[in-house]
Order: C-alpha cells, then structure tokens, then sequence
C-alpha cells in the first residue's frame, strides 16, 4: 500500500489508473479505524479496481474546539489495518495541504443541514461538505463510499454530489455493529465500564419500538424512547427524530412516508453516540 501525503503525488498516480481506464473507489476518514471502517474499503475493493482512503481529523467540522483535541489517532495502526484489508492508496494529507489559505468554500445544503445533527452541531455539515468537496477534487473518484451511521452527513453528500455536478457515485454501507449492538465508532473508546455497559441499550430501545409501528404513533415513539433512555443511569437523549429516508423531512403521522428512519443522539456519561434504524411502513 502506497501512503501520500503530498495531494500532487496523488493526484498524479491516480491519473495513470484513469488513463488505464481503472475504476477508483474512494473512502474518506477521520482515522482512529474500526470495523465499520473496514467495511466501506472492503465495499470499494469489491465494486472497484483501485481503492484509496483517506485519514484527515478535519479541523472545519468541529464546533467544539475539545472535541477536535479529543479525537483519538492511531495512524501506525490505522494504515496497517488499511494494507491488511488490500487498500491501494491512504492519504494522509496535513491541514495545510487541504487548506493552503484561509478561504472557505461554502455549499448549498438545502435543507439537509438543518435539524438534528446541524442543529446541536452548528457548522458542522458546511465543514464537512467542505473536505468532502476538497477530497473528491483532489482523488476525482468513481464511486465513493460512506456509512449508514452517519445518515444526515450521507444524504448531504448526496445533494451535494447533485447540486455541484460531481461525476462520482456515491455507495451506502449499513451500520456496522458490535455483538451487543452498540454502533461501531471510534467515541465507543471514551466510555467507562459502566457506560459502556447501557450504551446498547440505545439500539435495544430501537429495535424494540421499531416492533410497535404503526401501532403506536409517531410521538408515542418518540416519547416512548426519551423515557426508556431515563431508566438508565448514563444515557440521556439529545434528540430523536422521525425522518423520511430520503427526504430527511420530519414525519409526525406513518401514513406520511412509507420508507422512513429514527435518528438519535444519546449522551452516554460525557461522550454522544448517534444511531439510527431504518423502518418500511
Ligand atoms: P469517520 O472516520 O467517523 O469520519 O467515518 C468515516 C466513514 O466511516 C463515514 O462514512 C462513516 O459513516 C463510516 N462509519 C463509521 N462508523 C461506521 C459504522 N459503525 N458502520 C458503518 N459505517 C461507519
């Protein structure tokens, strides 16, 4: 596996593929690798000739400065995990090179950006957006791969593909989950013992009142999981909305969309999880 700092030294050894008439298939991280990780380059191996990630703990889409100092690295671990699972390319660019001057490049979101994720974490989409776009310009994929687990941050990108023209699919990889059911996610390394021990509650509740639907109404639902939440002594709800799966506008009657999904974000001690379940009315 080649590892590239430098965005020319890429940009050049990905032209050859292309001209080669090689398919790229791109994956973009913040590093600190898991499983869930691993299997959006096993997807890209699977569906593509040449697969290259990338590891960018991008500055622009923390709102929360401690946060940003917080975020686990483990590069020497991470790019052995990468070469174990056959992955071609890993970008590991410093912030300089993604950001050589202080312009920012601002997107059209729609209305993507604006409830849930966006609105406990102002900045962050447009951030994000930002690398994403940054990314996708200097790699210049084919398909590019992202997970369910952040279901806001793939519709986004998704319109943002749409909007600005971008010739690259973009593939969705379901959630990837440990035993318990706990979403995989490199935060599950902050939790104690014992908050670890009811973080998979989170994904019990849901699947358990993903079973009373349609019986049970929309803010039954919502209100049902908020209370189960309470019985537990380190988790505490942000938010949970009920969403339309593809136009991520918020449903308050089943009968208004047949393909939705619940997205929250708990607190668990001082660490937030996000989760999500998909559901067909
Ligand atoms: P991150 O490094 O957290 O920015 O995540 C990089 C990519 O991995 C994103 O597309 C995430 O949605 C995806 N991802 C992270 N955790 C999981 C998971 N448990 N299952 C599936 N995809 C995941």
């Amino acid at each position: 596996m080649n590892i590239i700092r430098d965005a020319h030294k890429l940009k050049d050894a990905l032209t050859l593929h292309n001209e080669a008439g090689k398919r790229i298939g791109f994956v973009p991280t913040m590093g600190a690798l898991h499983r869930g990780h691993t299997a959006l380059i096993d997807w890209a191996q699977e569906f593509c000739d040449v697969c290259v990630a990338s590891i960018f703990v991008n500055p622009r889409q923390f709102n929360d400065s401690n946060d940003l100092v917080k975020y686990p690295r483990s590069e020497e671990k991470d790019v052995a995990l990468l070469a174990e699972h056959g992955c071609h390319y890993v970008f590991i660019p410093t912030v300089d090179e993604i950001y050589p001057d202080d312009r920012v490049l601002r997107f059209d979101l729609g209305e993507f950006d604006k409830p849930m994720e966006g609105k406990f974490r102002p900045g962050h989409f447009h951030g994000m957006a930002e690398v994403v776009y940054r990314l996708f310009k200097i790699v210049a994929p084919h398909d590019a791969f992202f997970g369910e687990k952040d279901y806001q941050q793939l519709m986004i990108i998704k319109h943002l593909v749409k909007t600005e023209q971008l010739p690259v699919s973009i593939h969705a990889v379901t959630i990837q989950r440990e035993n318990d059911g706990l979403a995989i996610s490199s935060r599950n390394q902050h939790l104690k013992p014992e908050e670890r021990a009811e973080a998979p509650m989170i994904y019990d509740t849901l699947r358990k009142l993903s079973k009373q639907i349609p019986e049970k109404s929309v803010s039954d639902i919502q209100s049902a999981f908020v209370d189960e939440m309470k019985l537990y002594r380190y988790l505490n709800t942000e938010y949970i909305s009920v969403v339309d799966n593809d136009t991520m506008k918020k449903i308050k009657h089943w009968k208004e969309s047949n393909h939705t999904r619940i997205c929250v974000a708990v607190w668990c001690g001082k660490t937030r999880l996000i989760d999500n379940i998909e559901l067909r009315v």
